[in-house]
C-alpha cells in the first residue's frame, strides 16, 4: 500500500455485562461481591456430577428489559448452549451460554458526536447491534507472587449478557461513545451497576482498517478485557495505527488477539486467531428451550422507565434547564432522581438545577448504582425557598448548605440558630452604602467621570461589607440612587 493512502477503522464491540441479581444464573448461591473466596458455591455451580441447572427468572426479565431498551427483538423460543474449553476457572469444563439461538436479535444504540469539522451541531449516529445473549461468568483465578494459582469460584456462574455491535463504528472515539451509551443504559435500566474496573461491564473490541472508499472488511484483531473507559478510547486508537504501520510497510494485519499494555500505550500478541479453539458448542442438555410468551414481553416492556435520552430531552423541553444542566443532571439515575423531587417540590427546575450544579454535585460521591447525596430533596427544597421568601440571600443559602450537608438538619432551624437572615431594610443598607462610597474616593471620582462598570465595584464592597446578607436588588437601586446613576 502506498505511503499516504488514507485508511478507515472498522470497530465493533462485544460487551459482556453483568446482571444485578441476588442469585446465580442456574442456581441459588448468592452473587454480593467480595466475600472470602469460594463461599458462595454449590454442586451447581462447581459442577458436581448430577447436579442440574435452573434456570433464575429474575436474571430473565433483566436480560428481556435490556434487550428492549436497546430495541432489539426478543425471540419467542431460544436455546442454551454449551461452550466447551477447559481452564481451572470453569469447573464444568463448558459454559453454558447461547449460540444460534440467541434470545435477542437485533437492535441499536443511538450516540451522540461531537460536531464535524466545520459544523455546529453535534451528530447522531445509529449503531446496530447483531444480538444479545445471555450465558453464565466463569470464575476467577488468583496468582501469587510465587508463581502459585488458586480459583475463586464465588463468580462461577454469575448471570450476564452478551451485547455484540455490528462493526459499525469507525473511529476509537465512536467505540468509547458506543460504551458509554450503552453502560448508561444498563445502569438506568438498574440492571447493571456500570463498573468497568470492577469487571461488571466488560468490552472486546473489534478493529480492522481498509483503504477509504472500500466496502470489504479488513483482517480483524480482538483487543480483549479493557478494563476502564479511559483505555477504550487509547487502546483501539493504538490498535488503529499499529495497523496502519503494518500495511504501510508492505505487511499484512494478523488474525489474532491482543492485549492492552497501559505501561507502554501500546497493543501486544496474546493468541493467534489460526489456532483458535473449537468450542464444540451443542444444546444444553439439562435445560429446555426458553419460551417468552408475547404477554411476557409486554409486561417488561411496560416496566421499562424513560431512557437517559429521553430524560434529557424533557429536562430541556419541559423543565427548561440548557442542554449542558440536563447532560449534568442526567449522568446517574440517583442524582436525576434527586434533582426531579427537589425540583417538584420546589417547582423551579432550573433554580434548582443551577443549586446542585454549583454546590451539590462536588460533594456527591456514587458507586456504582448507589450515590451519596449529602442532602435530601426537601432540605435542598427548604434552602432555596427560604431565598424566594427573602428571608436569606443567595450568598447565604450556600453557607447554609455547606452548614447542614451530611447532618440531617433542618435548615430552616439551622438559619434560625445561627442568626441568617437576610438585611431588607432599606435605612440600614443605605447606611453601608454611604460608608462604602466613603471609604474609596478614588472608585467613586472614576465612577463619577464615566467609568460606570464601577458600579459592580460597590455593589461588591456593600455585600462584603454585609457578609452577604443584605439583599442585592435593595443594594443596587439605592447605590443607583446615591451615585445618581439611576435611569
Ligand atoms: P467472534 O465470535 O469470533 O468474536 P463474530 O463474527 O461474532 O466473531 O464477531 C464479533 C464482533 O466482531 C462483532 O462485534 C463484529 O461487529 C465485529 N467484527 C466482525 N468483523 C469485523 C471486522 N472485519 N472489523 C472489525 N470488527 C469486526
Ligand atoms: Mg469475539
Ligand atoms: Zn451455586
Amino acid at each position: 500500500m502506498p505511503i499516504g493512502q488514507s485508511w478507515e477503522a472498522v470497530i465493533g464491540l462485544e460487551v459482556h455485562a453483568q446482571l444485578l441479581t441476588v442469585s446465580k444464573l442456574f442456581c441459588a448461591c448468592d452473587t454480593t461481591f467480595g466475600a472470602p473466596p469460594n463461599t458462595h458455591v454449590c454442586p451447581t455451580c462447581l459442577g458436581l456430577p448430577g447436579a442440574l441447572p435452573a434456570l433464575n427468572a429474575e436474571a430473565v426479565r433483566m436480560a428481556v428489559k435490556a434487550a428492549l431498551a436497546l430495541g432489539g427483538e426478543v425471540q419467542a423460543q431460544s436455546r442454551f448452549a454449551r461452550k466447551n474449553y477447559f481452564y481451572p476457572d470453569l469447573p464444568k469444563g463448558y459454559q453454558i451460554s447461547q449460540y444460534d439461538e440467541p434470545f435477542c436479535l437485533g437492535g441499536a444504540l443511538e450516540i451522540t458526536l461531537p460536531p464535524a469539522r466545520g459544523e455546529g451541531n453535534s451528530r447522531v449516529k445509529v449503531a446496530r447491534l447483531t444480538r444479545i445473549h445471555m450465558e453464565e461468568d466463569a470464575g476467577k483465578n488468583l496468582h501469587d507472587v510465587f508463581g502459585s494459582s488458586v480459583v475463586d469460584l464465588n463468580r462461577a456462574g454469575v448471570p450476564l449478557i452478551e451485547i455484540v455491535g455490528e462493526p459499525d463504528l469507525r473511529s476509537s472515539e465512536e467505540a468509547a461513545e458506543y460504551l458509554r451509551a450503552l453502560r448508561e443504559e444498563l445502569v438506568f435500566l438498574g440492571i447493571n451497576d456500570g463498573n468497568l474496573e470492577e469487571g461488571s461491564l466488560r468490552c472486546d473490541a473489534n478493529v480492522s482498517i481498509r483503504p477509504a472508499g472500500e466496502s470489504k472488511l479488513g483482517t480483524r484483531v480482538e483487543l480483549k478485557n479493557i478494563n476502564s473507559f479511559r483505555f477504550v478510547e487509547k487502546a483501539i486508537g493504538s490498535e488503529i495505527e499499529r495497523q496502519k504501520d503494518v500495511l504501510e510497510t508492505g505487511g499484512r494485519v494478523v488474525a489474532e488477539t491482543r492485549g492492552w499494555d497501559e505501561n507502554t500505550n501500546t497493543t501486544y500478541s496474546l493468541r493467534s486467531k489460526e489456532t483458535a479453539q473449537d468450542y464444540r458448542y451443542f444444546p444444553e442438555p439439562d435445560l429446555p428451550p426458553l419460551m417468552l410468551d408475547k404477554d411476557f414481553i409486554e409486561r417488561m416492556r411496560a416496566e421499562l422507565g424513560e431512557s437517559p435520552r429521553q430524560k434529557r430531552v424533557r429536562f430541556v423541553e419541559e423543565l427548561g434547564l440548557t442542554a449542558q444542566a440536563a447532560a449534568v443532571l442526567s449522568q446517574h439515575p440517583r442524582t436525576s432522581a434527586f434533582f426531579e423531587e427537589a425540583a417538584m417540590l420546589f417547582g423551579e427546575p432550573r433554580k434548582i438545577a443551577n443549586f446542585i450544579q454549583s454546590e451539590v454535585l462536588r460533594d456527591v460521591t456514587t458507586q456504582g448504582l448507589q450515590a451519596k447525596i449529602p442532602i435530601s430533596s426537601q432540605q435542598l427544597a427548604s434552602i432555596l425557598g427560604l431565598v424566594r421568601s427573602g428571608k436569606i440571600s443567595g450568598k447565604q443559602a450556600k453557607e447554609l448548605y455547606a452548614k447542614i450537608k451530611f447532618t440531617g438538619h433542618d435548615p430552616v432551624t439551622m438559619a434560625l440558630e445561627v442568626g441568617m437572615s437576610q438585611v431588607t431594610d432599606p435605612k440600614a443598607i443605605e447606611e453601608v452604602c454611604a460608608k462604602v462610597m466613603a471609604d474609596n474616593p478614588k472608585q467613586l471620582a472614576d465612577l463619577k467621570a464615566g467609568k460606570t462598570v464601577l458600579l459592580g465595584f460597590f455593589v461588591g464592597q456593600v455585600m462584603k461589607a454585609t457578609k452577604g446578607s443584605a439583599n442585592p436588588e435593595i443594594v443596587n437601586t439605592t447605590l443607583a440612587r446615591l451615585l445618581g446613576t439611576a435611569q
